[in-house]
């Protein structure tokens, strides 16, 4: 018995909790089944997709005995090895087979872990039929965060993106209408420091040598332009209902504060930590209860001095235009996270320059025509239709 007692949490979880990893071949896919194997007493994986990775899928569901496994592209569902799969595990196609995935009867927990907007659809069913979300896809809140949010339930939704896990643990126990602003942490990325001048010549090998987290291509990308930063602030203002105003971007180069949230009172609580995706996957797979750390723990007696600073949004501009999304919302955010798909993935195969994805993004953005969020077929159709302008954006200002 502690004093705190009457204001934990009493959220429970099936015991072993099983688990669906949505996107198992991805970073936050491959370290979520780390997770699962470190906690096999507690975590049953029992389903398990991937969008091509066949061999890597084979592998897992071999580990785990998975009963269920989806590819969601089409042109790998008959891969050879895929006779490989494990004796009466069922086998699901295309995209709908991996939301199916999340809707069935033998599922507790989807880590949702698939990359890009891609992710909506399936986070969207698995609130539906009631599971409990480990949402690592921020795209996805950023994009259909007006649909998803009136679906969830108190405990139901569990953000994994590191910053998002800190101000959820920040705030157990804490009464939400007591929350004025939320200070995100921004390591600056790997080019923290450098002037437009200095920018416009990076290219995406310079980028890809992050210096901190252990991360997929497309958001190490993102964290070089500051999006990332821009996505999780829309992010932070879908889950835990605070204006993007109120959510202030605070650079912190050590990457050990997770988050921050200031307080009625202006007293402000912090999560630290090492930086090791493997914790709020943990944390969102074992919340309210704490396990065993899955990584090596720092000596804080031996941690360099803590800096924090303002993050420089007139080179970052990718920064502001996020921000500008959330202002206007409706289908704003929609069509600047399509059209930085678009530019990013352009950067990485070094058919734009580093400054030219948020000219790109900004473009697109202008000339959006913005409507109120009703429904998946309607995002849908904004995405591709904003993907489509993105690619005449980057003929123009890259011919
Ligand atoms: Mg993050």
């Amino acid at each position: 018995m502690n004093i705190f007692e009457d204001t934990a949490p009493r959220a429970t979880r099936h015991r072993p909790l099983r688990v669906a990893v949505l996107g198992c071949s991805g970073s936050i896919g491959s370290q979520t089944l780390d997770v699962c194997r470190q906690h096999a007493d507690k975590l049953r994986v029992v389903a398990l997709s991937v969008h091509s990775s066949t061999k890597t899928l084979v592998e897992a569901a071999r580990e785990f005995g998975a009963a269920h496994v989806a590819v969601s592209d089409h042109a790998h569902v008959a891969d050879a090895v895929l006779g490989e799969l494990p004796g009466g595990c069922v086998m699901h196609a295309g995209a709908k087979g991996v939301v199916e995935l999340g809707e069935l009867p033998d599922v507790d927990c989807v880590v949702c872990a698939v990359v890009g907007a891609a992710g909506i659809a399936s986070g969207y069913a698995a609130l539906k039929a009631g599971k409990v979300l480990a949402y690592a896809n921020k795209e996805s809140i950023v994009v259909g965060g007006d649909l998803l949010m009136p679906l969830v339930r108190p405990g139901q939704l569990i953000p994994v993106d590191s910053e998002h896990s800190a101000i959820f643990q920040c705030l157990v126990g804490e009464r939400t209408t007591d929350l004025r602003r939320i200070w995100l942490t921004c390591s600056g990325g790997p080019f923290y420091g450098r002037t437009r001048g200095e920018l416009a010549s990076v290219t995406a090998a310079d980028a890809l040598a992050h210096p901190t987290w252990n991360m997929g291509q497309k958001i190490t990308i993102d964290s070089a332009t500051l999006m990332n930063k821009g996505l999780e602030v829309l992010e932070a203002h879908h889950l835990f209902d605070v204006s993007v105003d109120d959510v202030r971007v605070l650079i912190h180069r050590q990457s050990r504060i997770h988050s921050m949230v200031e307080f009625a009172d202006g007293s402000v609580k912090a999560q630290l930590g090492p930086s090791d995706m493997r914790i709020p996957i943990q944390y969102a797979l074992s919340y309210p209860e704490r396990w065993e750390a899955p990584c090596d723990r720092p000596d804080w007696c031996q941690e360099p001095p803590l800096t924090l600073g303002e993050a420089d949004e007139h080179a970052f501009g990718c920064l502001a235009l996020a921000r500008e999304a959330g202002r206007v919302g409706g289908t704003m955010p929609c069509v600047m996270n399509a059209a930085n798909e678009v530019a990013n993935a352009a950067f990485r195969q070094g058919r734009c320059g580093f400054l030219d994805i948020e000219r790109i993004v900004s473009n697109v953005m202008n000339v959006a025509d913005i409507q109120r969020v009703e429904s998946l077929e309607q995002l849908e159709e904004c995405d591709a239709q904003a993907r489509a302008t993105a690619q005449a954006a980057l003929l123009e200002v890259c011919p």
